[in-house]
């Protein structure tokens, strides 16, 4: 975690002596906040500049006793400590809910930058788990509207809270290197799916020339079929390039429409499935 402490971004002390109560009971879990301002981005030498304009808010403005959050995230994923662990927050709308929950504010705005970074998603995560292992904090997870008429944190600091705060995933879009290409899907279908049925053994002296050709045109039926399966399927997966693909689900699909196919050849033959 990308921990700013009191110390380095120059915060102020708490207001004494009754500031930033000692609070030190477990919490519930952590409620995130947002600005519910404008907010534009900035490079992160101003960002110290913006957490101690806002510390002198809610202690000169507010008549707080220090910075309301418990911990900050700006959008270049650096997590900044507020009143910190052990401490009362004074965000979250009332002393029941300050002491139930973590405060956790991201810097994102009401309007201008609205929707938080992927870092800061991240030191988000960062903060979260920090509260939870030295807190200690439980699950729980929520916004600042949960049990208290706001609209903080805002829609997209909500969504992604109550969807339990994941990281944002890090890998690219799939290169075209890790596609599977048709050919290496028929290979799998084929060497899993597609084993040659038996052929009746020419040595069965119950065995006629016409079974041999009967089995040789059901033989040949099949593998037709089989193939347009395959066909349609990869150009199904055509279309879906691009976007994430699940080979085994891919692989199964074609399986299965191979199996559908092959029992409705042995129908149309032989007047019933093969099993
Ligand atoms: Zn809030
Ligand atoms: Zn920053």
């Amino acid at each position: 975690m990308k921990l700013v402490t009191r110390a380095q971004w120059g915060a102020r002390a708490y207001r004494t002596p009754n500031g930033a109560t000692p609070y030190s009971r477990d919490r519930r879990g952590v409620k995130l906040h947002y600005l519910g301002t404008a907010y534009s981005d900035r490079t992160h030498d101003k960002c110290d500049d913006y957490v101690r304009q806002l510390q002198a808010q809610h202690m000169d403005g507010n008549g707080w006793s220090d910075i309301g959050y418990s911990f900050l995230v700006c959008t270049h994923g650096y997590v900044y400590e507020g009143r910190g662990l052990k401490r009362r927050n004074s965000a979250n709308g009332n002393t029941t809910l300050n002491e139930q929950d973590y405060a956790v504010c991201l810097l994102v705005g009401s309007s201008g930058l609205v929707k938080p970074t992927d870092d800061q998603l991240n030191g988000a995560r960062d903060a979260i788990e920090y509260c939870r292992e030295n807190g200690p904090a439980g699950d729980w997870l929520g916004g600042h509207r949960d049990g208290y008429a706001t609209a903080c944190p805002g829609d997209y600091v909500y969504v992604w809270v109550k969807a339990g705060a994941p990281r944002p995933t890090t890998s690219t879009p799939p290169q075209e290197d890790d596609m599977p290409t048709a050919q290496e899907i028929a290979d799998a279908v084929w060497a899993k799916q597609l084993a040659s049925p038996t052929a009746p053994t020419g040595t069965d002296p119950n065995r006629s020339a016409g079974t041999f050709l009967r089995w040789a045109d059901v033989r040949h039926q099949q593998e037709m079929t089989q193939l347009a399966a395959l066909s349609a399927s990869v150009e199904a997966l055509a279309r879906i390039v691009g976007q994430d693909v699940d080979t085994e689900q891919v692989v199964a699909a074609v399986q299965q429409a191979i199996a559908d196919a092959v029992i409705k050849v042995d129908v149309d033959v032989n007047g019933q499935p093969s099993g």
